[in-house]
């Protein structure tokens, strides 16, 4: 009787294993009959009720339908693997192919690229320099002594440190004395780079932008050197002829101090609504470098000259792509960022 159960079940279950059409339908049939409930695996645990002779039977019949159904399904599961969906394989070749997405560089690279360009081509270094950067390096050896209210001008964040004290650095003139540390005059570099500055945001404040500046410094580099390279550097920049104007100014580090603008990118000075009528254009800041500066770069004072000019980068490409808030640069939306 057991005996006839045993066969039905095998004959059932590789019946089964042969039309099944899948991988679930096969691990479905397996559970079945070898299942922890499975109508097989009752049979093998009762086995041990039975009488000796019955036993002697039944087991070794119930252990072989065992191994044919485990057996089956491995041959069935191999055979499925194998087998060929010719439907999805087909291949349309007439397809259009799928497009790659590409990345594209940030407007401020864009144009920090630009600058590197013109100024490798007229034989400067690009140097850079830490953004956490000490106070003594970002103040200190600017010319900005202890409590002197320039400092106000360039609030910053402090980094709390036991030993000395660190700022985010507000411009990347500390990199000036760090290039002149280590090299001797007469040279010529430009340091651009990410600055930071406490600050309200609006407009046209940011607390993180980008600042570029260059440093000449010789043995009778003056005023009119600066006003020269200034000069070209717009004129190719803009890919227009660009005047410039210097007005008094103070910094702690340049003496004299004098702001700059170049005349109008979009009236050539004729005076427009970009530049409120008056036909210039407000750019940066620049001067001679300060003999205390030289010697705290350890140069002996009076032998050299020199000037040193910046200006922020997203201001140049607020004019270059006609952008009107800053904030945009920083903001991640991708409506602003997919037109570069
Ligand atoms: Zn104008």
């Amino acid at each position: 009787m057991l005996k006839q159960k045993i066969e039905g079940i095998k004959s059932e279950s590789l019946e089964k294993i042969k039309k099944s059409a899948s991988e679930r339908e096969l691990y479905d049939i397996k559970v079945k009959y070898l299942g922890r409930n499975g109508s097989l695996t009752k049979i093998l645990k009762n086995l041990k009720n039975l009488s000796p002779e019955k036993r002697r039977v039944a087991g070794p019949v119930a252990n072989q339908v065992r191994r044919d159904i485990k057996e089956a399904c491995q041959n069935k599961k191999k055979e499925l693997a194998e087998q060929v969906d010719w439907e999805k394989e087909k291949i349309d070749v007439t397809l259009p192919g799928r497009k790659t997405e590409t990345g594209h560089l940030h407007p401020i690279t864009l144009v920090q690229r630009d600058i590197e360009k013109i100024f490798t081509s007229m034989g400067f270094k690009i140097a850079d320099g830490p953004e956490i950067e000490s106070d003594w390096y970002n103040f200190t050896a600017l010319n900005f002594p202890q409590d002197h209210p320039a400092r106000d001008m360039q609030d910053t964040f402090w980094v709390k440190n036991n030993k000395e004290k660190f700022v985010l650095r507000t411009h990347t003139s500390p990199v000036q004395v760090r290039f002149m540390k280590e090299n001797k005059p007469p040279l010529k570099v430009i340091i651009p780079g990410r600055v930071f500055r406490n600050e309200a945001t609006d407009a046209t404040h940011e607390h993180t932008l980008h600042q570029f500046e260059a440093l000449v410094v010789g043995d009778d580099v003056s005023v009119g050197h600066f006003k020269y390279i200034v000069q070209e550097f717009f004129t190719q920049f803009f890919s227009k002829e660009t005047k410039i104007r210097l007005r008094p100014c103070y910094f702690p580090f340049t003496e004299p101090s004098f702001e700059f603008d170049i005349n109008c990118t979009v009236c050539n000075g004729k005076g427009c609504p970009s530049c409120k009528g008056g036909g210039w254009l407000e750019i940066g800041g620049a001067g001679m470098v300060s003999q205390n500066v030289f010697a705290v770069a350890g140069y002996p004072k009076n032998k050299y000259q020199g000037f040193a000019w910046g200006f922020g980068l997203e201001r140049l490409a607020m004019m270059k792509y006609k952008i009107n808030d800053i904030r945009l640069f920083h903001g991640g939306d991708l409506r602003f960022i997919q037109q570069f």
